[in-house]
Formats: structure tokens, sequence, C-alpha cells
């Protein structure tokens, strides 16, 4: 891969549960069938272990049941249980930690997210000092329920997630979602959304979002975003952008993706400069008063 920087890999637990087709659950592991080639494989938590360590992974997650939302309480808990046994093989398979995750599941039950987390708590506390997680995630989000029930799920249980270890919202999110939920006290996030749209055309800026393909822009020759200072932005308007993402030319994925993940890096980087000056409420307030402007 030749990737000389952090990496950051999931268990796989996500990936079998929104990609397989075919897919058993059971105590051990899960057996499931690649999308792919149609292969059967049956990943446990050590091997999902064994996997992200050959990956060279600074940053691993335990493996997880991702239920799908909505689902019963019954159903929740159920995998909620398997998630923390799993969770426990995962610290057992590690040995010496310093870089596996824990996941917090429960879905939208603010009961089962404490007893998820608490569980969590306990498994650390019958290890010596710096054997437990290194950090905490809250996954199971993100998959479809509405954002305000995300928000909510993130608000109550934050305040009982110890402060110093990173906290890390899976799968999320949208510019506002990112800035809502710093604001929450979230630390790290991780989403497709950057370079998936970036692939659909869809640019962000900080007025609001781009849909390059409309007809508006056919003949506009400013950049995506006049502040920003990518390379597409630099060099490229807004109508060449256009005419080809229209043509199917690779090339509009790339420099879509190049001018999408410079916005959420700078974006990020604004949140935490504002947080340690102090400003960060009065950024969160401009940045959703220039994102209303809107483009569309
Ligand atoms: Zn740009």
């Amino acid at each position: 891969m030749g990737w000389d920087r952090p990496i950051l890999t999931d268990s796989g637990g996500f990936q079998v549960f929104s990609l397989a087709k075919l897919r058993k659950i059971q105590e051990n592991g899960v057996r499931f069938q690649s999308h792919i080639d149609g292969s059967t494989h049956f990943l446990t938590p050590e091997l999902s272990i064994q996997i992200q360590q050959s990956l060279g992974s600074d940053i691993m997650m335990s493996l997880d049941e991702c239920p799908a939302l909505p689902s019963d309480k019954e159903t929740i808990k159920k995998s909620l249980d398997l998630t923390t046994l799993w969770e426990q093989r995962s610290l057992d398979a590690i040995g010496h930690n310093d870089s596996l995750f824990s996941i917090i599941q429960g879905g939208t039950y603010h009961d089962l997210r404490r007893e998820s987390l608490d569980r969590i708590l306990d498994i650390e506390h019958r290890r010596s000092a710096g054997k437990g997680f290194a950090g905490h995630a809250i996954g199971g989000l993100s998959v479809g329920e509405p954002n305000e029930v995300m928000y909510e799920v993130v608000n109550e249980i934050e305040p009982f997630i110890p402060k110093d270890k990173p906290r890390y919202l899976m799968g999320v999110g949208t510019p506002e979602d990112l800035v809502t939920c710093i604001d929450l006290g979230i630390d790290m996030f991780d989403c497709v959304m950057p370079t998936r749209n970036a692939r659909n055309g869809h640019l962000f800026t900080r007025c609001g979002d781009i849909k390059i393909k409309q007809a508006r822009y056919h003949e506009d020759f400013l950049p995506v975003d006049d502040t920003c200072s990518c390379y597409t932005c630099k060099n490229f308007s807004r109508a060449y952008l256009r005419h080809l993402f229209q043509s199917g030319e690779i090339l509009a994925s790339i420099l879509n993706t190049i001018h999408n993940l410079h916005y959420y890096l700078t974006l990020l980087g604004e949140c935490r400069k504002n947080i340690s000056e102090g400003n960060f409420a009065a950024f969160k307030k401009e940045f959703f008063k220039l994102r209303g402007m809107g483009n569309e």
C-alpha cells in the first residue's frame, strides 16, 4: 500500500453486515459469503485482530455486531451481549494494547447504550492499568435513523465516556453532523461522504453544497469555492468540472475528491483552532449561518 502515515482499520463487522449477501452469526464468529467472488469466510474476533495487525494498523477496532435500525429492544440486547463478548476476546487477543478501541452499541435505547459502556469499562477494570482500550467508539449509528435521533443518542451517552481517551463516532457524517457532534464532545469521525459524494458530483463549500451537474454551472467560470486553497480550486472552473463530470471522465472524480477532502480537513482544522482559542460557540454559529446560504 505504501502509506507511511497513520492507519485506522475497522474490524470488518460493519462491512460483513452491510455488504455480505449471506451471513450466519454464531457465538464464535460470523460466517459470510464475499460480495466480490462468493467465497465463504469465517471471521472471529481473533482473526480480525490478526488481519488488522498484519495491515500495520495504528488504530484498530474490536469485532462487533452491527444490528440494523430500527430493531426491537430484545434484538439489540442480544446483539449487545455478543458484541461485549467479542470485545473482551479482541482485547485478550491483542496482548499489549495501545491501539484497540472498544465499540459502544445499544441502538437507540439509552439504557442499553449505558449497559454497553458499563460492561466495556468493567472489562477494563479487571485488567492492570494501561491494558484497557485505547479509546472508545460509538457504533451502530448513521445507519438510516433520523439525525435528531443520532444527536440524542450521542448527547445521552457522551457524559459517561471517559474523557482521558479519544471518543470516536463511527460512520459520521455531513459537515453539519461533524460540527454538531464535536460540540457534543466527539473527537474522531470516519465517513465515505467526502469521497463518495465527490464521485457523484456533490461538492462541499463554506456557503453550502454544489451539485456540479446542474445546468447553472455550464458557463460558470468561478472556482468551486474562491476561498479554498486546494489544487482543484486553484486551477479549474466549475464549468470545466461540470464538463468533466457530464463526459464521465475519471478526472472529475479525482478533482472533486481533492476538493472535498481539502474542505473536510480544513473544517476540522478550524474546529481544533477555535476550540483551543475558546471560540467554538461563535465559530459554530457562523458555520451554520454560512452553510445555510446555500447554492442549491
Ligand atoms: Zn477546493
